[in-house]
């Protein structure tokens, strides 16, 4: 298998997290007789500094040529007097908007071993493993028209979806599932909007393609409060832009982790992989950031992009692992007493290569 990954590693600790997905991902094609080719490109503060724009053409055609990108995180504190179409941030909203990838995918897991480190009680999260199927590209973020009219003084945004745009997010989702415990949530206020009335019809019809899929509907009111009562009962979670904003961000609370969680934009011309977190710049260049977010957003490059489910289970079972056997970055302990041996980034990236030799050599 050939693929051609463009790493736009960015800012802050960017490059220092996604140097180790890169060299997790090289370890597995070594191991198993897969190419992976890799190019370099700025993005972000990086690409302001160099070539004057966060999002250089160059960085767009080399994203748009290739089967997958893999992106650090962007932004930095010297560029925030910097208005926000000219922020480090802009070249990442340009380059998701140029690939169109409309299905987010973002996992909330619970790391048993890192249950401690979340507000919620371990028997609550223990075992929750949810994914999220968050629709990127439709309704109120997009929306028109949409104005703060400052003479009215009054503010507007427009909700608006298409059958379309809700059957194709819908399909990957059911697909997902049935890769999955075979079960999907689709979340919307049905009861309120009419949007979300259009939704939950065109969800059923597309429910009828996937028998095998067992569908639930809920409100996103009600959702909020059973991701953190029962979280261990949902599989895959569909939802609409922005309640999929804010209901993901709820559910990091389950992995108790920044620092741990991938994520995945499919469905557009090339994919997209980032961790979900930010450029850190508090840690930058310190050798401590966790490296486990974007290793595991590696792991979804092979899933979702490789069709390489073995090795893409290798990775996360190698992360786990590696947890399992006490090493932690620092973001991960508390206190004095912890027990754990807290590695640094380059080093939790080398135990998890270690695993991941002894579970695919
Ligand atoms: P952040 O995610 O960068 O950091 C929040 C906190 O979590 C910090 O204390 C940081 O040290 C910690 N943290 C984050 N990732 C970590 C990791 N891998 N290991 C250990 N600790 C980690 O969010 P922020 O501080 O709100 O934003 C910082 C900058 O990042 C801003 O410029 C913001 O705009 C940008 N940002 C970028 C992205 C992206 O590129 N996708 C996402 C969010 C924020």
């Amino acid at each position: 298998m050939k693929l051609k990954i463009l790493v736009t590693a960015g800012d802050g600790i960017g490059p220092e997290v996604t140097g180790e997905a890169v060299a997790v991902l090289k370890e597995v094609a070594a191991l198993k007789g897969h190419t992976l080719e890799f190019d370099y490109k700025r993005i972000g503060g990086i690409a302001i500094t160099t070539d004057g724009t966060p999002l250089p053409q160059e960085t767009l055609d080399a994203a748009l040529a290739s089967d997958a990108v893999l992106l650090g995180a962007v932004g930095g504190n010297e560029f925030n007097s910097l208005p926000p179409n000219k922020r480090p941030e802009a070249g990442l909203l340009a380059i998701r908007a140029a690939l169109g990838g409309f299905a987010n995918l973002r996992p909330a897991f619970a790391f048993k071993e890192l249950t401690v480190n979340s507000p919620l009680k371990p028997e609550v999260i223990d075992g929750a493993d949810i994914l999220f199927v968050r629709e990127l590209l439709g309704g109120l973020y997009f929306g028109a028209p949409r104005a703060w009219d400052k003479e009215k003084d009054e503010a507007y945004n427009t909700m608006r979806y298409t059958r379309d745009e809700v059957a194709r997010v819908a399909r990957i989702a059911f697909k997902l599932a049935q890769g999955r415990r075979k079960k999907l949530c689709s979340v919307d206020k049905a009861n309120v909007l009419e949007t979300s009335q259009l939704w939950r019809a065109v969800v059923n019809e597309v429910a009828a393609e996937f028998p095998d899929v067992a569908v639930e509907h809920q409100y996103v009111d009600a959702m909020a409060m059973h991701l953190m009562n029962r979280p261990r009962d949902f599989d895959v979670v569909l939802t609409e832009n922005l309640f999929g904003d804010i209901l993901s961000d709820e559910s990091g609370v389950i992995t108790g982790s920044l620092g741990m969680l991938p994520s995945a934009t499919i469905g557009g011309k090339v994919n997209l992989y980032e961790p979900i977190h930010g450029s850190a710049p508090d840690i930058a260049g310190k050798g401590i950031a966790n490296p486990c977010g974007a290793i595991l957003t590696g792991a979804l490059i092979l899933r979702h992009s490789g069709g390489l489910e073995a090795e893409a289970s290798a990775i996360e079972t190698a992360v786990r692992k590696m947890l399992e056997q006490g090493y932690r970055t620092p973001d991960l302990v508390r206190g004095k007493d912890h027990g754990y041996t807290v590695l640094s980034t380059t080093e939790v990236g080398a135990k998890v290569r270690e695993m991941v030799k002894e579970l695919l050599a």
